[in-house]
């Protein structure tokens, strides 16, 4: 029983010390943990991001483990997005925490400007080098995503500069694209309204062309006839803008960002074709389909499909460290000669970090030890599976799709138009889907799936009956 702060034996009526030191460690850990909100204030994602139905307070993420999250507050919720499709190997993997004390203690920075190098830089490197299909074995560190795809960029530029190709710097993308939040990726966004206000900073000239989005451009005809029409579109734009001006074509495997849109197979090998044939790079963004997203350890393996460069972020150390990489193949790397003394992609000051390294090794041997690419494919069926049978006789559904555990349900109008529901209406899903104990990223006419890959068959189950269950309960407030 407590008393005045101290735990007293009821019967004896003395102070159990042990448990009184025990119940103010809780204490202070609660009193050090709780964030109030004029704190919260100062963040300016505060200032950008519309918390609609839960005061700032109540929205604190405090701890994690596995696929679970607990708020300030104590409330736990299944992580059905693996907070930004970024915690591969699940929350709270303390061999991550080691190596990365490890490594701190050991070296905690040095840079990688000057030829020099680190011990963890160059084993990730290594090892990235067996894990990318083909020979994609020359990796370029940096920080975020965004700036992967910058590296991305200035790599194949100082490439056609080495080939003796200076006219060729447009990068051409893909409709609904998404490549990141600087100025160089926003000048290749394929969402006009996040770009806009920047549009007087942008390099002029920078096609986008429609991806192939079987649930929406289908029609009547079929998912080969889709990929070549899209196919026809990328070739008629390299050739209007020619082929001597282009220097890449930048796109994700699957549009994350854009709607969770999964081309059909054969689009990934069409654009290669179609790249060869012109003399344009292909650029993969596998930012979010990297390191088992999608049941492979990278999405362009579904089709056996090697780009020249490959932008890889997120997946990479599951976000324990911030890390990114840009991979090029071998006949981009050997441009430059090993003995050139004049620098031509200019690193950043954090590029191949050893502490964000040592996290990176960690993390890709827990995925190598628990499988978890191979748990990604199961795991991912079984979700699609479920949903699809939880949400078969929604009439605002239009569509449940996925590759491994990638995974949308498509929201529609209950009329039998088809056309997209209310992006208002579909935001309700996010609050619906905390009540019910899950986080879900509803946004546009998509609500999106993307749990940590070590995820469980109870914990998907658990995951779709959420899902179900906010679905149908928007549903009968649509019904009124
Ligand atoms: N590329 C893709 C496909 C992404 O989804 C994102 C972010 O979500 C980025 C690039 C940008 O990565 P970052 O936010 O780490 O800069």
């Amino acid at each position: 029983r407590e008393w005045y702060g101290m735990v007293v034996n009821p019967v004896t009526g003395t102070v159990d010390q042990r448990e009184t030191e025990a119940l103010r460690r809780t204490r202070r850990q609660g009193e050090d943990t709780m964030i109030d909100g004029r704190m919260i204030q100062h963040l300016w994602t505060h200032k950008t991001q519309d918390h609609p139905w839960l005061s700032d307070e109540e929205l604190v993420i405090d701890r994690a483990e596995g696929v679970w999250v607990w708020t300030q507050n104590g409330k736990k919720l299944l992580d059905g997005f693996a907070g930004l499709a970024v915690v591969n190997v699940g929350h709270g993997r303390r061999e991550i925490a080691e190596a990365i004390a490890e490594q701190t203690v050991r070296l905690a920075y040095y840079p990688t400007t000057r030829q020099f190098s680190n011990r963890p830089a160059a084993e990730l490197a290594a090892k990235l080098a067996t894990l990318a299909p083909g020979d994609l074995t020359y990796s370029m560190f940096a920080v975020s995503g965004s700036e992967a795809n910058e590296r991305a960029m200035q790599i194949a530029r100082h490439y056609w500069l080495a080939t003796g190709k200076p006219g060729k710097y447009k990068v051409i993308s893909l409709q609904g694209g998404y490549h990141g939040a600087t100025a160089g990726t926003f000048a290749v966004c394929g969402l006009p309204q996040m770009v806009e206000a920047y549009a007087p900073l942008q390099v002029p000239g920078f096609a986008k062309v429609t991806p192939p989005h079987p649930y929406r451009d289908r029609g009547a005809g079929t998912d080969e006839e889709l990929v070549q029409r899209c196919a026809a579109g990328l070739r008629e734009a390299i050739v209007r803008e020619g082929p001597d001006t282009v220097s890449a074509v930048i796109l994700e495997p699957i549009l994350s960002s854009g709607g969770i849109i999964i081309p059909p197979l054969g689009w990934l090998r069409a654009v290669r074709a179609i790249c060869d044939d012109l003399e344009v790079l292909m650029i993969a963004d596998e930012v979010i389909t990297g390191f088992g997203r999608t049941g492979r350890w990278f999405a362009v393996e579904h089709e056996s499909v090697v780009p020249d460069l490959m932008s890889v972020a997120k997946g990479i150390t599951s976000g324990y460290v911030p890390l990114s990489a840009t991979i090029a193949r071998r006949h981009l790397a050997d441009a430059f000669p090993a003995d050139s003394k004049q620098e031509n992609v200019h690193p950043n000051t954090y590029a191949a970090h050893p502490v964000a390294c040592a996290a990176g090794l960690a993390n890709l041997r827990i995925m190598e030890q628990d499988r978890l690419v191979e748990n990604a494919e199961a795991m991912g069926a079984r979700l699609v599976e479920g949903l699809r049978g939880a949400l078969k006789t929604r009439a605002i559904v239009g569509e449940v799709r996925g590759r491994g555990l990638l995974a949308a349900v498509e929201l529609i109008e209950p009329d039998g138009s088809g056309r997209p529901l209310d992006a208002k209406r579909v935001a309700d899903l996010d609050r619906k889907a905390w009540d019910r104990g899950a986080i879900l990223y509803a946004r546009g006419s998509v609500l999106r799936f993307a749990p940590p890959l070590c995820i469980t068959a109870a914990e998907v189950d658990e995951l779709v009956g959420i899902a179900a269950d906010s679905i149908e309960a928007l549903e009968r407030d649509i019904a009124g």
